[in-house]
């Protein structure tokens, strides 16, 4: 089947994840891409269901071969990527694919995949509240919230390439919001690649 992609991207901090986490328990017919990354583990996460976690000289590897759609280096030494054979594995199940990635990545897979993808940009109420909520998310140190925080003014600047965007003050909302855009893209009959 010819799939499609959903790209969510923002700040992070914002919400993304929560957002696609939401739409992911929705009979959407959708399936995350898992990313590869170099940074460790949080508590919680797993291998090979939030990301595939490789080695620094691994990943360097894999870019050689070229087995990354897009990769980015977010912060310093924490790469992150794309890989394309996670994106076949996705389209020959049958489903669709949503990415959860940073701000140029997300632009890399539009530019990518052009009218196949729909590139939706998930924007804090305000620089304060990012703020807010990376610390109330107890995932970071003071100083990746730093590093986090010196991004997003760029990051946001940024969202006027993406097809659509959503403010996310309020999640029922933001929630309600993404599921009719992604239902009306999904629904859409002519994807021009
Ligand atoms: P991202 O994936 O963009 O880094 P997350 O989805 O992890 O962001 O959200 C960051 C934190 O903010 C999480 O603790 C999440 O529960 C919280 N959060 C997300 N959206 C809202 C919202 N609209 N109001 C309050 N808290 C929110
Ligand atoms: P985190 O460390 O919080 O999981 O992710 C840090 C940032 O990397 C987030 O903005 C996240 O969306 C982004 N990210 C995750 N996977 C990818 C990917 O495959 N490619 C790119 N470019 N960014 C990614």
């Amino acid at each position: 089947m010819a799939g499609k992609l959903i790209i969510f991207s923002a700040p992070s901090g914002a919400g993304k994840t929560t957002i696609v986490h939401h739409l992911l328990s929705k009979k959407f017919g959708l399936q995350f891409s898992i990313s590869a990354t170099t940074r460790s583990k949080r508590d919680g996460e797993i291998e090979g269901k939030d990301y595939y976690y490789l080695s620094l000289s691994d990943f360097k590897k894999k870019i050689k071969e070229k087995a990354f759609v897009e990769w980015e280096e977010v912060y310093t030494d924490n790469f992150y990527g794309t890989l394309k054979s996670e994106i076949e594995r996705i389209w020959n199940e049958g489903n669709h694919v949503i990415f959860d990635v940073d701000v140029d990545g997300g632009l890399n897979l539009k530019h990518a995949f052009g009218e196949k993808a729909l590139a939706i940009f998930v924007m804090p109420p305000s620089l304060d509240t990012l703020r807010q909520r990376l610390e109330g998310r107890e995932t970071e140190t003071p100083a990746s919230i730093e590093r986090r925080m010196g991004k997003a003014p760029a990051e946001i600047e940024k969202s006027v390439d993406f097809d659509k965007l959503i403010l996310n003050d309020s999640l029922p909302k933001a929630f309600k919001k993404a599921e009719k855009m992604v239902r009306g893209f999904l629904k859409e009959k002519s994807n021009k690649s």
